[in-house]
């Protein structure tokens, strides 16, 4: 039996590379066309194969969202488009119609199709009827419990696709109308304005019925799943995927990270309580908002819901990504991220380590020695004691108090 995938998000080609060298097995990314995000993308048919050549070359995979529900305007590039992602190298597309699997089917038989998350797949009666029009994969609805994932997963032979962490929709996923309805911006063509997470007040026909000064949101805590990741390697989900095209380098090799040691110790039987939770606490490093475990015990409690806040966790920790080393006079090349200070306690993170050092003095590219770091994206120099290499990262050591762990 396959080892089950954990399968990541990118939203651009640095982040591709991030995720796969952080532990991916396989990433999803959107192009230009027919994806939903479409317009976030940085993804053209070149950049999906430097991906793809990135990602081969490391033993991972690409997956390409091919999601959005398209109209009829929408199907005159399609073939072509899907032609030259297989053309490409792309291992999988996602996609939420049938339309577009049938064209896959037809015109570009090497690639897999995996069925998105987008079509509410819920029972193993529509796991049947796709594999019975030639899917590869179905990934499951988020909303989902453990049991019935357990269920389907044992009456149905076609590889499954679960999310285990990130963001989640208040309404069924692939099935909203309220971005559309208040922007007119089609949340099933890439244009969704996250109107749930909007601040509302509430009235009753032309009176408040709280104060109107107190805002309330419809938005649900992000899904964070990693108890779980014993029980769907069990149930022989297929795939493990994270949430989250439009999330940041420092977010993504977190997140990423963790899962891989999480699931690489799970294969080993080793998880024990203070593994588990050094992960927990990894995790709640990656600057996710608040989290809960979705819809893995059933419905979502009124405590799974952000009603008063957004509240994304921007913590600022991640202060530099690494960009070059000199073994030699240990003098590393950095680029600044997040504002701090000199002769601070730093954690400096790869792939597979975690060292702690206080941060020595640093210099711009003219030699001058800097009081603090204050420009996003300036390189400087500085004195890291130990080997350190390009896509490492910098971060500093934050009060969990100013952490979302919930
Ligand atoms: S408005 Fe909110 S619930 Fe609706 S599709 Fe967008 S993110 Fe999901």
């Amino acid at each position: 039996m396959s080892r089950i995938e954990l399968l990541s998000p990118a939203g651009d080609l640095e982040r591709l590379k991030i995720a796969v060298l952080y532990g991916a097995d396989a990433v999803y990314i959107g192009g230009k066309k027919f994806s939903l995000r479409s317009r976030a993308s940085n993804f053209d048919l070149d950049t999906i194969q430097k991906g793809v050549e990135f990602a081969n070359k490391h033993g991972a995979h690409v997956h390409v969202t091919v999601n959005m529900i398209p109209h009829e305007d929408d199907l005159e590039d399609l073939e072509d488009y899907l032609m030259e992602l297989e053309k490409r190298g792309v291992h999988a597309i996602i996609c939420a119609s049938l339309s577009v699997l049938k064209a896959a089917k037809r015109v570009a038989p090497r690639l897999e199709v995996h069925v998105s998350t987008q079509h509410s797949t819920t029972n193993s009666k529509a796991v049947e009827f796709w594999k019975s029009q030639g899917a590869d994969r179905v990934v499951l609805a988020r909303e989902c419990d453990l049991n019935e994932i357990k269920m389907i997963s044992k009456k149905t032979p076609l590889p499954l696709e679960v999310f285990i962490h990130g963001g989640m929709c208040i309404s069924y996923s692939g099935r909203c109308t309220l971005s559309n309805h208040m922007t007119n911006r089609d949340a099933n063509r890439g244009g969704c304005a996250q109107s749930c997470r909007w601040k509302y007040r509430m009235l009753k026909e032309d009176q408040f019925i709280h104060d109107p000064d107190c805002l309330f949101s419809m938005s649900s805590k992000d899904m964070m799943a990693a108890c779980y990741i014993q029980d769907l390697i069990d149930a022989n989900v297929c795939s493990l995927k994270i949430e989250g095209r439009m999330k940041s380098l420092y977010y993504v090799a977190t997140v990423i990270r963790a899962y891989r040691m999480l699931i690489d110790r799970c294969y080993e039987g080793r998880v024990d309580e203070a593994f588990m939770s050094m992960i927990l606490d990894e995790l709640s490093r990656s600057e996710n908002r608040p989290t809960s475990i979705g819809f893995y015990e059933g419905l979502p409690k009124a405590n799974d819901q952000l009603y008063g806040v957004n509240g994304a966790g921007v913590t600022q920790e991640y202060i530099a990504s690494v960009l070059e080393y000199d073994e030699q006079s240990q003098i590393a090349l950095i680029q600044v991220k997040n504002h701090f200070e000199m002769k601070i306690e730093v954690e400096v993170f790869g792939p597979k380590y975690t060292k702690k050092m206080v941060l020595n003095d640093c210099f711009d590219m003219d030699g001058n020695q800097i009081e603090v770091a204050n420009k996003p994206m300036q390189l400087l120099r500085t004195k890291i004691p130990f080997k350190v290499e390009k896509y490492d990262m910098i971060r500093k050591i934050v009060d969990k108090t100013n952490r979302n762990v919930y």
